[in-house]
C-alpha cells in the first residue's frame, strides 16, 4: 500500500442527478471517468488520503459572498449547496489540520459566478471556492489568501468578488478573452481603489502548451507568490486546458497539470471546469491528486499523448516571455500605478453589461467604490436586468472602520423600495445580511 507524503483531503461530489440539461458540456456523467480513474490507481486505499462528505452550504453561506436576487432558495439547487458545501469541508479539513491539503472534486463549478447572481452563467449559478473562503474566514480569522485560476476561462466571477480585497491576491491563467468565452480578463484588469496590482490577468495565446503554462508558473506566479507571502494558496483547478478540451483551443497537458499543481503546493484545489470527460479529466485530477499528496505522479499520460504533436510553436513562445515581464512588471509598480490613478478621488465607478448565457438575462450594473482612509471602504451596486430587476446592493467588507459601517446601516435604512425591486446590505464585518 502507498502512503502519501502529504495528508490529503479529498471530497468528491460529482452530482451525478442535476444538470443545465441533458446535452450540456457541464454534464451529468463529467465526473464518472475520473471517479474510475482514482478507483482504478487505489486512492482509496492509499494511507494519507482520506475521502470526505461534503456539509450543504447554508444561505449565509453563500450570502457572505453573493447578492442572490431576488433570494438564495430561488436561484441555488441543493446540487449547487452541496457543491459550495463540499468545498467548505474540504478547506476546513485542512484549516482544522485534518489533512495537510485538500481537493474539493465537485461540480457544478463556480468561477464565473459574480457578486450578483441573477441565474447561471458559464455554467455556474454560485462561486464554490469563494463560499469556502469566505466561510473558512469568517470561522477561522482573518487570512491573506491567494487563489490562483488555472481554468482555460478567465476567472471573471472570482475577480468580480474579489476586485477590491487586498488580502485576497487573485491570479488568473487563461485563454486570451479575445478568442474565449467569456472575453474579459486582459492585464488592464489589475483590481479596484482599495487593491490595485491584487487582480492579475495572465491572458495566453491559443496553442500554449506545457512550456507557456510552467514558463509563466515560474517567471511570474510564483515570484508574485513570494512577494504577496499569502498564510494560504487556493488553486481554482479547471482543466479545460488541456489539448482534447472541446471548448477550447490549448495545449496542455495531464503531465503539466500534475507539475504545475507541485510546483504551485496550494492548501487546497476546488475543480472548476473541463469538459473532456474521458480523455482529459480522469488523468488530469489523478496527477493532481498524486502531486498533492507527494506521490508520484510521472506515469500519469493520456492514452492518446504525443509529446512532439503538443510542441509549442515558437511564435507563442515569445509571446509569452514578453507577457511575462509586461506583468511582472506592474506588479511591480503597482503601488505608483495606483497613486497616478485614484490620486484625491472619493470613489470610483465602475459600469458593466453582463450576460447570463444560461439564464438568458442581461445584467446592467453601476458599481461605485466609496473609498476611506481608514478602512477598504463600501461599495454599493445600482443593478437593473431585462426583466425588470432592479436591486441597490451595499457591501460593508470585511475590517470596514465603524464610520463606514454606520454609513452602510444608514445608506440601506433611508433607501426607500422605490425604484428598487430589491434592497441588500451585506455586512461582512458583523456577519449579517439584510433585504427589503
Ligand atoms: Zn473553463
Ligand atoms: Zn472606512
Amino acid at each position: 500500500m502507498f502512503k502519501a507524503k502529504n495528508r490529503l483531503g479529498l471530497v468528491f461530489f460529482p452530482a451525478f442527478d442535476w444538470a443545465i440539461s441533458k446535452t450540456h458540456p457541464e454534464r451529468e456523467e463529467r465526473l464518472l471517468y475520473t471517479q474510475d480513474q482514482i478507483f482504478e490507481e487505489g486512492i482509496q486505499d492509499t494511507e494519507g488520503i482520506e475521502f470526505y462528505n461534503p456539509v450543504i452550504a447554508s444561505e449565509k453561506d453563500v450570502s457572505r459572498v453573493h447578492i442572490v436576487v431576488p433570494n438564495v432558495a430561488s436561484q441555488l439547487s441543493q446540487s449547487h449547496l452541496v457543491a459550495a458545501g463540499g468545498a467548505i469541508r474540504a478547506y476546513k479539513a485542512v484549516m482544522e489540520k485534518e489533512v495537510n491539503k485538500s481537493f474539493a472534486l465537485v461540480r457544478p463549478p463556480g468561477h464565473h459566478t459574480h457578486r450578483v447572481v441573477y441565474g447561471g452563467r458559464g455554467f455556474c449559478t454560485v462561486n464554490v471556492g469563494a463560499v469556502a473562503l469566505e466561510r473558512i474566514r469568517q470561522d477561522y480569522g482573518d487570512l491573506k489568501v491567494a487563489i490562483v485560476d488555472t481554468d482555460a476561462h478567465h476567472g471573471d466571477g472570482t475577480q468580480d468578488i474579489y476586485w477590491n480585497d487586498k488580502d485576497t491576491l487573485f491570479i488568473s491563467l487563461h485563454q486570451d478573452g479575445r478568442s474565449l468565452y467569456p472575453g474579459t480578463g486582459s492585464i488592464e484588469e489589475f483590481g479596484g481603489p482599495s487593491a490595485y496590482g491584487y487582480n492579475i490577468n495572465i491572458p495566453l495565446p491559443p496553442g500554449t502548451g506545457e512550456e507557456g503554462f510552467l514558463y509563466i508558473l515560474d517567471n511570474v506566479v510564483i515570484p508574485i507568490l513570494n512577494d504577496f507571502k499569502p498564510d494560504i494558496i487556493i488553486n481554482s483547478a479547471g482543466q479545460d486546458n488541456h489539448y482534447s478540451d472541446p471548448l477550447t483551443n490549448m495545449n496542455f497537458t495531464a503531465q503539466g497539470y500534475a507539475i504545475l499543481n507541485e510546483r504551485l503546493n496550494p492548501d487546497m484545489a476546488v475543480l472548476e471546469g473541463g469538459y473532456s470527460i474521458e480523455g482529459a479529466l480522469p488523468y488530469i485530477n489523478l496527477g493532481i491528486i498524486l502531486a498533492m499528496a507527494g506521490l508520484d505522479y510521472s506515469h500519469v499520460f493520456e492514452p492518446d499523448y504525443d509529446a512532439d504533436k503538443l510542441k509549442q510553436d515558437t511564435a507563442i513562445t515569445n509571446h509569452i516571455e514578453k507577457l511575462s515581464e509586461a506583468v511582472y512588471s506592474l506588479w511591480r509598480h503597482k503601488k505608483e500605478l495606483a497613486e497616478e490613478k485614484f490620486k484625491n478621488k472619493k470613489e470610483v465607478t465602475r459600469e458593466r453589461k453582463i450576460y447570463f448565457d444560461t439564464a438568458g438575462i442581461t445584467e446592467h450594473q453601476v458599481q461605485k467604490f466609496i473609498i476611506c482612509d481608514d478602512c477598504s471602504g463600501l461599495s454599493v451596486i445600482d443593478s437593473s436586468n431585462d426583466e425588470s430587476a432592479h436591486i441597490l446592493a451595499i457591501t460593508v467588507p470585511r475590517k470596514s472602520c465603524q464610520y463606514c459601517i454606520d454609513k452602510a446601516y444608514a445608506m440601506y435604512d433611508s433607501s426607500n423600495q422605490y425604484p428598487y425591486t430589491n434592497v441588500y446590505l451585506q455586512d461582512r464585518c458583523n456577519d449579517n445580511y439584510l433585504s427589503k
